[in-house]
C-alpha cells in the first residue's frame, strides 16, 4: 500500500517511522529537509513537492501543528484534495479546530473521497513506542479503512462519532491536560517548599486521589523521572506553543457554545504569558514558570 506522509517533527517523525518498520511503502514531505532525510534513511522516498507527494497515494496521512497548515495543505497551495485520487484515504491526525476539519472533510467528500479527523494522545514516548490514543472522526466505513494503518502507530483507537468529533474529544482531553498539569506543578511546588523530597511526593500521589497522567507518566520536576522533558531541559514534547493553541481551540468553542469553563480560560492565560519567551520549550516547563523562572 502506497501511503505519503507530511509532517515530521516530534510526533510525525516516530509515526511514519512505525509505518516503515511496519513494511508499508512510504513517500514523506515536510517543509524542513532535515526531516526528511531521517525519514529517507529509514527508507522512505522523498518528495519535491506536496502535490507530487500525494498523487499516487492510497492513503495520506498529515501531522501538522495547527488549523492553517492543514486547511492550507488539503484545499490551499498543497491541493491535497484535488491532487489526490477519488479512492485515496485522507486521515489528518493534526490537532485543529472542529470547523477546520469539518471544511476539509466536506471538500473531500465532495469528490466522494474518505477523510477521517484522527488527532491522537499519549505524547512522543507514545509515538515511538506505537501507542498512541487515536479519537476518530468520521464515516465507519472510512474508520474501518484507516484502522490498519491507525494500529501501527497505536494501542487504541476509539471512533468518536462523525466528522469533527475526534477533534472535539481531543479538544476537551488537552484542555483537561493543561489544567492538570498546572495542578500537578503547584502541588510538587508546595510540598517542595515544605521540605518534602519531590520524588517521594510525587509516589505517594501517585498511589493517593491526586493521581493523574502528569505525574504518572510526565512529572515536570527536573530529575524525577527518566525519558521526560523535565529531565532533559524541557526539550522535545509537546511545546507550549502547542498546548497554548490547544487550549485556544478550547475557548473558542466554550465561547461559541456558551459553556463556562473558567480553570481552562485562567489556564490559557497562564499558558499565554509562558509562550512569550518560552514557546519552544514543553509544556510542562510550566513548573518552572510558576517558580518565576524562564525555564
Ligand atoms: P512539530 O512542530 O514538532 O511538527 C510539525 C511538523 O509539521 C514540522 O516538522 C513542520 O516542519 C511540519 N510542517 C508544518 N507545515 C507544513 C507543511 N505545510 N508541509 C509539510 N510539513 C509541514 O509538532 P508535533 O509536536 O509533531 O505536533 C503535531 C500535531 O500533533 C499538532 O497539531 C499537535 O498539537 C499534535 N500533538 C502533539 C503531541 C506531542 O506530544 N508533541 C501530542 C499529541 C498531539
Amino acid at each position: 500500500m502506497e501511503i505519503t506522509f507530511i509532517g515530521l517533527g516530534n510526533m510525525g517523525f516516530p509515526m511514519a517511522s512505525n509505518l516503515i518498520k511496519a513494511g508499508f511503502k512510504l513517500t514523506v514531505f515536510d517543509v524542513v529537509a532535515e526531516f526528511v532525510r531521517r525519514c529517507v534513511e529509514l527508507g522512505a522516498k522523498a518528495s519535491a513537492s506536496v502535490v507530487e507527494a500525494v498523487q499516487n497515494a492510497e492513503a495520506v496521512i498529515t501531522m501538522v501543528p495547527a488549523s492553517s497548515h492543514v486547511l492550507d495543505l488539503y484545499l490551499g497551495s498543497g491541493a491535497i484534495v484535488a491532487a489526490t485520487k477519488p479512492t485515496t484515504l485522507l486521515i489528518d491526525c493534526s490537532t485543529i479546530s472542529v470547523e477546520a476539519s469539518r471544511k476539509v472533510a466536506s471538500a473531500a467528500a465532495g469528490r466522494g473521497q474518505d477523510m477521517i479527523d484522527a488527532p491522537v494522545s499519549g505524547g512522543t514516548q507514545g509515538a515511538i513506542n506505537a501507542t498512541l490514543t487515536f479519537m476518530v472522526g468520521g464515516e465507519a466505513n472510512a474508520v474501518e479503512r484507516a484502522r490498519p494503518l491507525l494500529e501501527k502507530m497505536g494501542k487504541t483507537i476509539r471512533h468518536a462519532g462523525p466528522s469533527g468529533a475526534g477533534q472535539t474529544v481531543k479538544m476537551c482531553n488537552n484542555m483537561l491536560l493543561g489544567i492538570q498539569m498546572v495542578g500537578t506543578s503547584e502541588a510538587l511546588k508546595l510540598g517542595l517548599a515544605n521540605g518534602v523530597d519531590p520524588r517521594v511526593l510525587s509516589e505517594i500521589m501517585c498511589s493517593s486521589s491526586g493521581r493523574n497522567w502528569t505525574l504518572e507518566v510526565y512529572n515536570p520536576c527536573p530529575g524525577i523521572m527518566d525519558n521526560t522533558p523535565a529531565s532533559r531541559g524541557y526539550s522535545g514534547g509537546f511545546s507550549v506553543d502547542l498546548m497554548y493553541k490547544d487550549l485556544g481551540l478550547a475557548q473558542e468553542s466554550a465561547i461559541a457554545l456558551q459553556v463556562a469553563t473558567p480553570l481552562g480560560s485562567m489556564v490559557r492565560n497562564l499558558y499565554a504569558l509562558h509562550s512569550r519567551a518560552s514557546g519552544h520549550l514543553d509544556f510542562s516547563s510550566i513548573y518552572q514558570f510558576l517558580s518565576g523562572k524562564n525555564a
